[in-house]
């Protein structure tokens, strides 16, 4: 049976992925519905045929000049498929709407039609996947508890503060609050109120810690841990005295504490002011030395140091 090119179109176009077909010079010979419609819904291109007045690289080229990096790793993919250094070229990209979230799966592959060799850049709609993904992700960097972050979270983020703090030279503090006496509160009024202490603790934190280059999270059983970028000792310890106003003001019972009725908290600050050899293992290690001496000392306190 013989089929015309309006049978093959008819298939492609019930196509859900966005296709478009090009060739060794990135100019656009095809495109199906699907990619038709995108482009009209994205107020790209609203007149079908005018697709083929394009050259697909060019435009890669040009959303990465915007700084889109996307862009230019696509253009560099489909170049290496047209150049024959790679059968086919898979990559995945954001593409944010108005206002929803939306990812891509680019794949390109080649074929030979009459001796010519063209390319077929298909996208597929991975936003279902990706969501869920990001979904999973914040879970598993969530505290279940206290709703902050984890310490898987917290691990991650002070890897990268401390890069950062490399490239800037801008001075880094790290806090670790433990709560005191916390087994007196627990074996006083049940591990339900411990709990709901934690959750307080928690909340006063978040409430306290804003900056995108902050980050509070439970470090542990009753202790947590604070990260704060570009941040000086001085603004760390007024950041922490509002923390400890905020927690006192809240006063929740321990009246079995040696230091106070009401629940209180020992803190070991570090700040790195200086470009120190330093790794993150070796400054929670200083952090937890002031925070031990906070206790030898009487608790409801902080110890800080600057290096
Ligand atoms: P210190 O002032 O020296 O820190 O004394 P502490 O009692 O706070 O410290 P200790 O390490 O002796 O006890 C910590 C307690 O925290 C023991 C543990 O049962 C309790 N704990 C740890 N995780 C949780 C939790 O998720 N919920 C509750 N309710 N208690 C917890
Ligand atoms: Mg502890
Ligand atoms: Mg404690």
């Amino acid at each position: 049976m013989l089929y015309n090119q309006i049978f093959f179109k008819s298939i492609l176009d019930t196509v859900e992925n966005h296709i478009v077909v090009i060739d060794k010079n990135g100019d656009i010979i095809f495109t199906n519905k699907s990619w038709n419609s995108f482009g009209e819904n994205n107020h790209c291109i609203t007149n079908a045929s005018d697709w083929q007045k394009i050259n697909y690289l060019e435009v890669c080229d040009k959303s990465s000049l915007n700084g889109e990096s996307f862009g230019f790793e696509a253009a560099v993919g489909i170049r290496k498929v047209i150049e024959n250094k790679e059968k086919t070229f898979y990559l995945e990209y954001p593409c944010h709407g108005k206002k929803e979230k939306r990812w891509f799966l680019m794949s390109v592959e080649s074929f030979i039609f009459e001796k010519t060799e063209y390319f077929v850049i298909s996208h597929q709609t991975i936003t279902k996947r990706k969501l869920a993904e990001d979904k999973a992700l914040k879970l598993s960097l969530v505290d279940g508890l206290t709703n902050i972050y984890n310490r898987r979270a917290f691990n991650r983020f002070i890897k990268e503060e401390l890069k950062r703090w490399k490239r800037q030279k801008t001075p880094i503090s790290l806090a670790l609050l433990d709560i005191d006496y916390f087994k007196l509160l627990n074996d006083t009024y049940g591990h339900l109120e411990g709990d709901n202490c934690l959750k307080k603790i928690g909340k006063v934190l978040k409430k306290n810690i804003k900056r995108a280059g902050d980050i509070c999270a439970r470090y542990g059983g009753e202790e947590f841990a604070l990260v704060l970028g570009n941040t000086s000792n001085e603004n760390a310890l007024l950041l922490i005295d509002k923390i400890k106003k905020d927690i006192k003001k809240h006063k929740i019972p321990n009246e079995k504490s040696t230091v106070s009725p009401i629940v209180t908290i020992s803190i070991g600050l570090i700040t790195i002011n200086t470009d120190i050899d330093t790794d993150e293992k070796e400054i929670i290690k200083k952090a937890d030395e002031l925070l031990y001496q906070a206790k030898q000392n009487g608790r409801n306190q902080v110890i800080s140091k600057i290096e």
